[in-house]
């Protein structure tokens, strides 16, 4: 029997992960077929108890469900535990188990970012979504003293910063307004400077302003597209990097959960880097730039103002 993984998110018409599993299934001779499954948050219950059936091997998870598929879990990965969030799903029998793999392939970017230099301890995180979860928890892990959070919803922030309060107890987690002039003066303190926000991937608009970035700053942006973002931060004179690495260690070790194999890395980076040159594309979701143009665009409102952009669907 043909097994199944699927990806469940809203959207996820134009996954790179489509592309990447797939690639890496093939290439083992394994027979699984990776589906993209579109599930608005009224229909993630019923896609999660789907899952329990005989011929799906398991799932990944995307925006904007990575938190909301906790409580759907059977048991917990520490990763995904410590988190509150899940990115990968495996089965024990019928039992569903959620990974958060977003924390290892979220290092592998950090490491190559900072390349030889003095891992930072202070950093700057934009959002505030399951995936700033894997960041926040990868910063802590990783020793950083200060980090802190701006999220366009501030609530959203503070339970994040509510939700490690133990684990960083040590070091200084904040959750901030999104103000400019806030973010503005923050980015002067920091080293690190990552965006954890969807906006960028549906259309060509940024954060934050790419001249309030010191030319100094390392930039993450997990986006995996040369986003206005980086390209602004770029001409400031920053080191940047999109999110292919984050991606690409991601898939991999999700991979492996599903298969108990190691992961055929090589074609999977091929195959990413086939389906973007397919076409400007994000890490997980929609097709960005002028492509996107006419797609639904349900958080691809630019947020750059010294105000909060309006809530998306709120
Ligand atoms: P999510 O849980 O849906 O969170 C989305 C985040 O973006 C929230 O902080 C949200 O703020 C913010 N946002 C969205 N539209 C906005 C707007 N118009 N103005 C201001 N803020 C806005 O999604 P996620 O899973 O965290 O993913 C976030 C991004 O990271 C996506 O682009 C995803 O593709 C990418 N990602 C990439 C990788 C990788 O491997 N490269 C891994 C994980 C995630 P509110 O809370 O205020 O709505």
């Amino acid at each position: 029997m043909t097994k199944r993984v699927v990806l469940i998110g809203h959207p996820v018409a134009h996954s790179l992960s489509g592309a990447m599993q797939q690639a890496a299934f093939d290439a083992k001779g394994l027979d699984v077929r990776y589906e993209l499954w579109d599930r608005s948050p009224i229909a993630l219950g019923a896609a999660i108890r789907e899952l329990k059936g005989d011929d799906f091997l398991g799932a990944n998870v995307t925006i904007p469900h990575k938190e909301r598929v906790v409580p759907l879990m059977d048991r917990l990965t520490e990763d995904a535990a410590a988190t509150g969030a899940v990115n990968t799903i495996t089965k024990e029998g019928r039992r569903l188990v959620g990974h958060n793999t977003d924390v290892a392939g979220f290092k592998v970017a950090l490491d190559k970012l900072v390349g030889r230099q003095r891992m930072p301890r202070h950093a700057v995180v934009l959002g505030a979504g399951g995936g700033a979860r894997a960041i926040v928890h990868g910063l802590i892990r990783e020793g950083f003293l200060r980090v802190i959070v701006f999220n366009r919803h501030l609530h959203r922030a503070e339970a994040l910063v509510r939700h490690f309060s133990k684990s960083a107890a040590h070091m200084e987690l904040k959750a901030m307004p999104w103000h400019e002039s806030i973010i503005e003066s923050e980015l002067l303190r920091t080293k690190i400077l990552i965006n954890a926000t969807s906006i960028g991937l549906n259309s060509d608009v940024s954060p934050i302003p790419g001249e309030i970035v010191p030319a100094e700053l390392l930039v993450l942006d997990l986006i995996y597209a040369d986003t206005r973002f980086l390209r602004e931060t770029r001409k400031q004179g920053c080191t940047v990097a999109d999110g292919q690495t984050m991606l690409l260690n991601q898939g991999a070790a999700a991979f492996t959960l599903w298969t108990g194999q190691p992961a055929p890395v090589e074609v999977m980076t091929d195959a990413l880097v086939a389906a973007r040159s397919g076409g400007l594309r994000s890490a997980e979701g929609e097709v960005t730039g002028a492509e996107a143009d006419d797609a639904p665009a349900p958080d691809a409102g630019p947020a750059s103002d010294a105000a909060p952009a309006a809530p998306a669907g709120a």
